[in-house]
């Protein structure tokens, strides 16, 4: 794994694109320029990892576009030392780009073959953190509450189990809906006790589906 000059000057190119498109949170893009995304790529496609684009990763599914991941990131608003938990851990890139921003992160996916390769890379990185081969839509009960949920696939139903794992003021950020399209979603609690959401444009994700899967 190699990250020279080259790979340095594409991300650069990439990080300043996205702050053209909206991107200004600085902890953001900075976290995205220690992360090589082409490591999250099969090297066959290093030409790619710098473009502002989705790509395959295998089982299906995809690794998001990085105006994408940056645009989440900023959503969640994460302070150094919160307790994150990202739903569809996929290539890991995201998960990498929450490490660097300070967070302690806990993901799960339901992919057997993306956790696998996911658990190696990061490892490999040598970040720290709690992957878990489960279905999201269970959370992680025994590691709750979390200041910030992050799901990077589409949601159908708010998940109540998930709300429930959230820190009183915390922030669960989510593709919401069914079809090609969603709404990027924030969920907040109230001073009252009640949830109240919020939406920052459309977005395509891959759907949030239930219960493990271990074919390759
Ligand atoms: N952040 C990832 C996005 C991967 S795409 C990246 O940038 O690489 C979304 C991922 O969510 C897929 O890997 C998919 O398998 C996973 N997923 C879908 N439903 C899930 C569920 N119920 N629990 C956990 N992961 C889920």
């Amino acid at each position: 794994m190699e990250d020279n000059y080259r790979h340095k000057g594409l991300r650069k190119k990439l990080l300043e694109e996205l702050a053209v498109k909206g991107i200004t949170d600085k902890n953001v893009l900075e976290a995205m320029n220690r992360v090589p995304r082409h490591f999250f790529l099969s090297s066959a496609f290093l030409e790619y990892a710098y473009e502002n684009k989705a790509f395959q990763i295998g089982a299906g599914q995809t690794i998001s576009a990085p105006y994408t991941v940056a645009f989440q990131s900023q959503l969640l608003q994460i302070e150094k030392g919160m307790k994150v938990l990202e739903i569809g851990t996929g290539s890991g890139y995201q998960t990498a780009v929450l490490c660097e921003l300070g967070a302690k992160v806990f993901s799960i996916e339901r992919q057997k073959l993306l956790h696998d390769n996911a658990k190696l890379l990061l490892h490999k990185m040598s970040y720290r953190v709690n992957l878990v081969y489960g279905d999201g839509y269970k959370g992680m009960p025994s590691f709750a509450p979390f200041d910030r949920i992050l799901i990077t696939c589409a949601v159908p139903v708010v998940p109540d189990e998930l709300l429930m794992q959230m820190k009183s003021d915390g922030r669960l950020v989510m593709p919401f809906g069914e079809g090609k399209e969603q709404e990027m979603m924030v969920i907040q609690e109230s001073p009252n006790g009640e949830f109240v959401s919020e939406v920052h444009g459309k977005f395509s994700f891959v759907p949030m589906l239930e219960k493990r899967n271990s074919q390759r």
